[in-house]
């Protein structure tokens, strides 16, 4: 049998990521097509009730590093950790979510093994025996296609929500092996303290954005759009021009650099669709476009506009939604 196909799945506060279940998905189909088996790799604390969750995804072997000091993602804990595991492994390929730690994660572990990196990619395939994956080049005007030398190992950081999850109902159980943190863990400098006060679904995870721009006029403004967030069960984003004026974190920024998100559905407030804010949200499903401005670029974009005084648009919508949403259930 060949070499086998790696995942390493993202805990957040106790939980596996849904971009988790993606990767360890893609996985799954370059396994097969290899005829290989699947491995996922976790590591965090008091996480081993987790298994059950990623055994669904068509997993055969899971290996759990779970230990008090790994509760918060650190480079200094978790590479050391990982890296172990993915050696005793010995995989043909790592796959792991592209999220802001996924994709530091990955640098550092390609560092570490030696491996051929590639980030932020949105497919991965086997065609004649080689490994190719594609990513998004010129702030998404193109794809390009990478390949590696045979021998090289690649480690591919995949976009959240590019793949579907795919949960094979072969009734498959994955053989689960704690590995004890042999590594020395040294004493990290950086205590994480929260991770997010909101309570909202994460940016690149989320299914659904409400983001929010210049248009919007003022910090205090946007409590109109974490209303409809609410109401949406949506996470909330900002432009560059939003943050730049101190009205949100710069962990909301969407864009070139900001993040790069892909939900289901965007819904993009008082933002005039720069090229650089378009590179982080370009990709996504369905883009919404609220301006009063109606040749605004984002309109170029958007597959619905509403050409209107974002002030009035606001309420108006989240009451309807809300009306919507308690006639239906
Ligand atoms: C190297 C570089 C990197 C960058 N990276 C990023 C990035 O990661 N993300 C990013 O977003 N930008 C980024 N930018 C900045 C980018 O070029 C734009 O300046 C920024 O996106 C503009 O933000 P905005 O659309 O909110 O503001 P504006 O361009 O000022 O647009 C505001 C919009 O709000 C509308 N509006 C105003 N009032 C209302 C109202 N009452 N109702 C409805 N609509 C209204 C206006 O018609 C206008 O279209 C970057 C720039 C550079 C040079």
């Amino acid at each position: 049998m060949s070499k086998c196909v790696c995942i390493i799945g993202e805990i957040r506060g106790g939980k596996l990521l849904r971009s988790s279940f993606e990767v360890a998905s893609a996985g799954r189909t370059i396994a097969d097509s290899l005829g290989s088996s699947l491995c996922a790799l976790f590591a965090g604390s008091g996480i081993s009730g987790l298994t059950a969750e990623m055994e669904r995804y068509g997993v055969d072997r899971i290996i759990v590093a779970d230990d008090p000091a790994l509760e918060h993602y650190l480079p200094e804990t978790h590479v050391p950790v990982l890296a172990d595991a993915i050696r005793r492994c010995d995989p043909a390929l790592v796959i792991l979510p592209a999220t802001v730690d996924g994709k530091d994660l990955a640098a550092r572990l390609a560092a570490r093994l030696d491996a051929g990196l590639a980030q932020d990619c949105t497919r991965i395939v086997l065609e004649d025996g080689t490994f190719r994956a594609q990513r998004p080049i010129f702030a998404g005007k193109c794809y390009s296609w990478l390949e590696w030398a045979p021998g090289e190992m690649p480690l591919v950081s995949v976009r959240p929500n590019v793949t579907d999850c795919l949960a094979p109902a072969d009734g498959r159980r994955a053989e689960v092996e704690s590995i004890p943190v042999a590594v020395p863990v040294p004493r990290s400098r950086v205590k994480e303290v929260e991770l997010d006060v909101s309570g909202r679904a994460g940016l690149t995870e989320a299914d659904i954005i409400v983001s929010g721009g210049r248009g919007m006029k003022e910090a205090a403004n946007f409590g109109m759009l974490e209303e409809l967030a609410d109401v949406l069960g949506a996470a909330v984003g900002a432009s560059r021009a939003a943050v730049d004026s101190g009205w949100r974190p710069h962990a909301d920024q969407v864009g070139q650099t900001g993040k790069v998100v892909n939900p289901g559905l965007y819904i993009a407030v008082g933002i005039s669709g720069a090229i650089q804010h378009l590179a982080g949200m370009g990709s996504s499903r369905y883009i919404v476009a609220v301006n009063k401005d109606p040749d605004a670029p984002i309109f170029g974009k958007a597959d619905y506009g509403v050409v209107e005084d974002l002030f009035q648009f606001l309420p108006a919508f989240t009451e309807e939604i809300r009306k919507l949403k308690s006639t239906c259930g």
